[in-house]
């Protein structure tokens, strides 16, 4: 296991790494060992102020670059950050637990998203419209939309701020950012490399602290003209109430609890192997891991048995153990949860098939576990349970599945295994939600839009639609 020398994490503005002006500091936790590892300053108001005074003449500065300068500034970013992609992912995993392997290859994925948004805001196109008067033109262009309030969680420390940061920077917008105060050294390295390729200071602010403190704080402020959040659909709902107040618009990336309906034609062997990697990847901690699993009749156990097995054969442990395939939660109030969630699936009827338990400690870890023939009355069948449960459940006909798989608030992401052709194409059509993997997994790339319907948000990250987040459109009729 090669542990590293975490570094002191800091606030970044203006282009200055510094402490906060009061001195204050809240502790970062390795969750795989309980043990203290840094001290994080917390922004006071006269902090923020600071950062909102330097967004707002960054933005200036920023924009008034061109897209092709902007470019070369993220493209040398996102080769730094391949550069040191070893010691974020080690840094990563120190703070957030994910196995070591996860951490670097997520780094590596930061400077491809980096690279792609740099291109992609080079075609920020606009249009003119033919005229019915002689002699004018409209015309419509892309702007940049202004300063941006990101906020990003501690699930994926360094792409999720990436997505946010590549997409609003291409665009020309200037940024604050608070990352989760669970994973701060991730997203700070992200700055550094940012900082270290030349982006002008004041472009780019990094901010700790109590996180309904900040968002309320920024979103209210005059410079901040788009918000940008991951995390859960109650405080998506919260930060979506202040952004209303100001008529700023929003990119909310909220909770999912994907439905996976597997059909009787199924290639049980692929789907089960597939769905185990994705269900505990992160120990689950992925707003579009596959949970709720709808099994026809005729597969039900075969397709439990194998993903029983897939499920034995993960090594849980301290992510920088290279052996680790699963590491710990991120912190101890995911392991309640896990425990509450299946004592109430269990009294309401669910057959324990494998895990169920904590290791009781240190560290968060919690055993990959499958809950079988869980009711629609289990809180886990309603409830997001961010973390390495999967539940099953029977079903006959493809409108009984359709409507189960449709029956939460939540559409983020959904998956189905066929072999059927015309029920592939039926699938895709009848699932709601933003994302939709048949006979496949993987559903993030820089290429790609990702996002949520209903309760799970709305908005992308990813693709031109997420360089279209940060753009505005502005119409010019010259006569
Ligand atoms: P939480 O709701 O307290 O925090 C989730 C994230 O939101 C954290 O990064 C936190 O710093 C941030 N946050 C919380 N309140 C905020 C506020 N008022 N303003 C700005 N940011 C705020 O929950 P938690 O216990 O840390 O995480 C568990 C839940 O969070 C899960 O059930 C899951 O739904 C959600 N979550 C979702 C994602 C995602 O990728 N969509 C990522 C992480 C967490």
């Amino acid at each position: 296991m090669s542990v590293i020398a975490y570094p002191a994490p800091s606030l970044f503005i203006a282009g200055i790494w510094r402490a906060a002006s009061d001195g204050g500091m809240i502790p970062v936790v390795n969750p795989a060992t309980g043990e203290t590892i840094a001290d994080l300053p917390v922004a006071t108001r006269a902090d923020l102020d600071e950062a909102l005074a330097a967004a707002d003449i960054g933005f200036k500065i920023w924009r008034a670059v061109s897209a092709y300068d902007r470019a070369k500034i993220l493209r040398a970013a996102a080769q730094l950050v391949r550069e040191r992609a070893p010691l974020i992912g080690a840094i990563s995993t120190t703070e957030q637990g994910k196995p070591i392997a996860e951490s670097t290859a997520e780094a590596f994925a930061c400077a491809d998203i980096f690279d792609w948004y740099a291109e992609e805001a080079r075609r920020a196109y606009g249009r003119i419209v033919p005229s019915k008067h002689p002699g004018v033109r409209h015309l419509v262009t892309k702007e940049p939309i202004g300063p941006v309030a990101a906020f990003s969680p501690w699930n994926f420390p360094t792409t999720i701020p990436s997505r946010k940061l590549a997409a609003a920077l291409a665009a020309g917008c200037s940024v604050i950012i608070k990352p989760a105060e669970e994973t701060p050294g991730s997203a700070l390295a992200l700055a550094r490399a940012l900082d270290d390729a030349g982006l002008p200071k004041g472009v780019l602010n990094v901010v700790f602290g109590v996180p309904a403190d900040i968002s309320s704080y920024l979103i209210a402020s005059p410079v901040i003209r788009k918000i940008t959040f991951t995390g859960s659909t109650a405080v998506g709902k919260q930060l979506g109430v202040l952004a209303a107040q100001g008529m700023k618009p929003t990119t909310m990336e909220l909770g999912g609890h994907a439905p996976v309906i597997v059909f009787a034609d199924a290639d049980i062997d692929r789907a089960a192997a597939m769905m185990a990697g994705g269900k505990y990847r992160n120990a689950g901690q992925i707003c579009i891991a596959p949970t709720r699993f709808y099994l026809h009749d005729s597969i039900h156990d075969a397709f439990v048995e194998q993903f029983v097995k897939a499920a034995g054969r993960l090594k849980v442990g301290n992510g920088l153990d290279r052996e680790t395939t699963m590491g710990p939660l991120a912190n101890p109030r995911r392991v309640t949860a896990m425990g509450e969630f299946i004592a109430d699936a269990q009294a309401h009827g669910a057959r324990l098939a494998a895990g169920g338990a904590s290791n009781g400690g240190p560290g968060n870890f919690w055993q990959p576990t499958v809950l079988a023939d869980v009711p629609n009355d289990a809180r886990i069948m309603n409830e997001e349970p961010f973390g390495p449960v999967a539940v099953t459940q029977r079903f006959e006909s493809f409108d009984q599945v359709v409507a189960e798989a449709n029956r939460l608030p939540y559409g983020l992401a959904a998956y189905a295994w066929t072999q059927s052709a015309r029920t592939v194409a039926d699938i895709g059509d009848a699932i709601e939600a933003g994302m939709v993997g048949i006979n496949f997994l993987g559903l993030t790339g820089p290429e790609t839009p990702f996002g949520g319907v209903k309760e799970s948000g709305h908005g992308s990250e990813g693709g031109s639609e997420g360089l279209e987040a940060y753009l505005h459109h502005k119409y010019i009729a010259q006569g």
